[in-house]
């Protein structure tokens, strides 16, 4: 079991908190229960929010690194905390797309529920400061966020992780609408780093078009704690203890 003390937090982020390790090359990555949106913007507590998410993230991790993703993830030390690989993250969010909804369908004046012929890749700067603007991948390598072999593998990893998430969701019934990666850089390699969670996805329950996922905060649609109940349940067919 880790126990995060205050002199070793290096980072905290909206919903997570990271920690140094006695090993400079590993870091504890600490689900809280914080959940945002709107980059902040709106702010809720959501009870074992964080648990549920480092559990979920942690078995999509190991089911894409079985898959050939390459990812930082270690293993999970505790309900809320996880050994990562301490990497340098790419500064390039990527967003990929099975149906048009959230940010596409707002740029494009479209309407939600599109569902595309073949998952579209996104680029999105990562900063906070200026709410993650879109950029194509030959303006990440001309500003140097990142190579374009990076940007190459990070298509590649995407659509892997894209096709064993949405295979796994569609066999509960939900559809995988979109979601967001982040990727990092260690020992001259790119991997999957951060989280693959509910926050950080759109997911639809195909039967009834109800939303499983952040856009119930975003939106007021409901209660995110009973939401991320359920979504627990139908991962691990357990409810949370
Ligand atoms: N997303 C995220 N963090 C971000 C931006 C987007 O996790 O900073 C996720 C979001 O939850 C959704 C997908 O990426 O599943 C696509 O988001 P979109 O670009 O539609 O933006 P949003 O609607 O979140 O503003």
């Amino acid at each position: 079991m880790f126990t995060p003390t205050p002199e070793r937090l290096m980072y905290e982020g909206k919903a997570k908190q990271v920690y140094a390790t006695d090993n400079p090359a590993e870091i504890v990555i600490h689900y809280k229960d914080d959940a945002t949106a709107f980059n902040g913007v709106k702010k809720a507590s959501i009870a074992d929010k964080g648990v549920i998410n480092a559990r979920i993230s942690a078995f999509f991790m190991d089911r894409v690194a079985a898959a050939g993703v390459p990812t930082a993830f270690l293993r999970q030390l505790g309900p809320r905390d996880q050994l990562c690989q301490k990497v340098e993250i790419i500064p390039v969010e990527l967003v990929v797309r099975n149906v048009v909804a959230g940010s596409l369908a707002k740029r494009l004046g479209m309407q939600e529920g599109f569902r595309l012929q073949r998952p579209l890749l996104e680029h999105f700067y990562k900063s906070d400061a200026l709410n993650d603007p879109q950029i194509n991948e030959e303006g990440a390598v001309l500003l140097g966020f990142a190579q374009a072999w990076e940007l190459a593998a990070m298509r590649e990893y995407s659509l892997v992780v894209n096709d064993v998430l949405r295979a796994f969701w569609d066999g509960l019934g939900v559809e995988l609408v979109d979601f967001k990666l982040e990727f990092g850089r260690v020992g001259g390699r790119v991997v999957l780093a951060d989280e693959i969670t509910p926050d950080g996805s759109r997911l639809w329950e195909r039967a009834t078009g109800r939303k499983l996922d952040k856009d119930v905060v975003r939106r007021d649609l409901g209660d995110l704690g009973d939401t991320y109940r359920e979504l627990y349940r139908r991962v691990f067919g357990e409810s949370l203890a």
